[in-house]
């Protein structure tokens, strides 16, 4: 199904995003995880292109794996850097072959220790490049990525704001942000992209912070900020994993629960492959906010297919 049918069904979506195992040891935990979560019946699911430079084969067979065999609705996430036109294009009639309707397009980050080519030969030097191109010879529902925070490349967030409009007028369908900690650069970011005349659903990337230390990591990376309040409450407690966990859970459920109250158009978990944090979430918020139960089972579907 196409992700923009399940929008018209859902007011509010509950997704899941995952990176392909690199090993057999990382599959069995995987499998494990991923099968854990599935449980939830969430509205779709996602599995990263080479995020971090490697395991970009087996994104395909993990998407396949979800679509084909367990029947989930799955959108493969694909980048462009460094790629020419005839791998998009080989690549793009893999999915559609497989029978996957959804692709999340980006440009991507140099993978690691491969030279990048700038520009890129064939042209495609940002996501809205690689949109226009799926988008003119597909038939691809299209997510893309937005950035409350802007862009780490961009000079100011009005400037990454103007190259969004780009990506959604090359036809992205809907965008999923970066994670945040902070849900006033969400809202601020919904204000700005709505005076700049752009018109998507976006949904918010959320991941609940169960090791302080990789979060740490993943905000130099991406430059999603950690605001001071969090940082003074969980830098003693960095070396003490279930003090983290429990806080960054009691967190995350705060921040999805406003984020919902104000309108959000549901949540994209980032789940690292992991399980516990996601259900744990979610199981705090059918407590904690009967309406949102309420509207998430309402939005959740059952979508696991028979074996
Ligand atoms: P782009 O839209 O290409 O923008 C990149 C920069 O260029 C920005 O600073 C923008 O302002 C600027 N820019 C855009 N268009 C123009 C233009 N026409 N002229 C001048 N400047 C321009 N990475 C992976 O490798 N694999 C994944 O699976 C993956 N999944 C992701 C999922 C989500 C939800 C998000 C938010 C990010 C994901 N990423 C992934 C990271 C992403 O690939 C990087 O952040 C990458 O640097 C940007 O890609 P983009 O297509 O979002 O950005």
């Amino acid at each position: 199904m196409r992700i923009t049918e399940i929008f018209e069904q859902q007011q509010r979506t509950f997704s899941f995003e995952f990176f392909p195992p690199k090993d057999y040891q990382t599959a069995i935990k995987f499998g494990i995880n991923a099968g854990q979560l599935m449980k939830l019946s969430p509205s779709f699911v996602s599995v990263t292109y080479g995020a971090g430079g490697c395991t970009q084969n087996n994104t395909f067979d993990i998407v396949n794996l979800f679509h084909n065999d367990l029947g989930f609705t799955c959108m493969a996430h694909y980048t462009c850097v460094n790629a020419t036109w005839e791998k998009i294009a080989y690549d793009m009639r893999t999915l559609q072959d497989m029978g996957i309707e959804n692709v999340m397009l980006l440009r991507g980050d140099k993978p690691k220790g491969e030279k990048l080519k700038d520009p890129n030969p064939d042209g495609f030097n940002y996501g809205s490049d690689l949109i226009s191109f799926v988008k003119d010879q597909y038939d691809f529902c299209v997510g893309a990525g937005a950035y409350p925070e802007k862009h780490q490349e961009a000079g100011s967030l009005d400037q990454d704001i103007e190259n969004l409009k780009k990506k959604v007028d090359a036809g992205t369908d809907f965008l999923i942000t970066q994670m945040f900690f902070d849900n006033r650069y969400y809202y601020d970011f919904l204000n700005k992209v709505e005076q700049n005349g752009i018109k998507c659903r976006i949904i918010p990337g959320i991941i609940p912070i169960t090791n302080y230390k990789q979060i740490e990591k993943f905000s130099e990376m991406s430059g999603a900020r950690i605001p001071d309040k969090l940082k003074q409450r969980m830098e003693p407690l960095k070396d003490k994993p279930s003090e983290i966990h429990k806080i960054g859970l009691e967190l995350a459920v705060e921040q999805v629960g406003e984020l919902l109250e104000n309108d959000a158009p549901g949540v994209h978990f980032y789940t690292l492959n992991k399980c516990t944090a996601a259900i744990e979430l979610y199981e705090s918020l059918s407590q904690d906010f009967k309406d949102v139960k309420m509207l998430y089972e309402q939005s959740l579907s059952p979508h696991i297919a028979t074996p």
